[in-house]
């Protein structure tokens, strides 16, 4: 049986806003301003892939040594040494969004979305009435049911800014990141 792993990004000090900005008469981190049309006016969530696949703006990405680190609108943002890892993984979809000014990083996401259920493995906790996302959606007490023939995926889950995804993957892919000696990758045996 195939063994699927949580694959973590280690946290970084300071670390950099992709699709927000810090407006400091409001002193509030708001959407840049090519994502406003994205923005629902109910909930103020940003639709995270329109948003990415339109390109990034900006960011406040600063020169990590890390491999992966979490941005603080919680994506992963991958070094050029792990895209190229993934890259050569038979049968994984990864988008990898370029970041303005940061040739070595890219915003990454997996292709594959997997389902947060009703089962007792995940925590949902509102619904916003205009864009119908959880207010808040997270881990619960249970075991997820990993679709067979997994290799990289994302759980889509969420919190009151927006998208946090968490990523899961096959022992195949586990084990050649630990082999590549990259820094920043965290794992947790499902
Ligand atoms: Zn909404």
């Amino acid at each position: 049986m195939t063994k699927y792993y949580l694959i973590h990004a280690e946290d970084v000090d300071d670390p950099p806003f992709i699709l927000r900005t810090l407006d400091r008469r409001v002193d509030r981190y708001l959407p840049r301003s090519s994502y406003t049309d994205l923005v629902c006016s109910e909930c103020g969530k940003i639709s995270e892939l329109a948003a990415l696949l339109r390109g990034i703006e900006q960011s406040n990405l600063l020169d990590y040594d890390e491999d992966v680190f979490r941005s603080y609108d919680d994506f992963y943002i991958i070094s050029e040494k792990s895209k190229r890892v993934f890259d050569s993984i038979e049968g994984l979809e990864l988008n990898c969004f370029t970041i303005p000014e940061q040739p070595r990083f890219y915003v990454a996401m997996p292709r594959i979305v997997l389902n947060v259920d009703s089962s007792d493995a995940f925590t949902v906790l509102g619904q916003c009435k205009s864009c119908l996302r959880p207010r808040e959606a997270g881990w619960g007490p249970g075991i997820p049911q990993i679709p067979s023939g997994l290799v990289l995926g994302m759980y889509p889950f969420e919190t009151r800014l927006g998208i946090a995804p968490d990523w899961v993957a096959d022992s195949r892919v586990v084990n050649l990141l630990k082999r590549s000696g990259l820094k920043g990758w965290i794992f947790e045996e499902l």
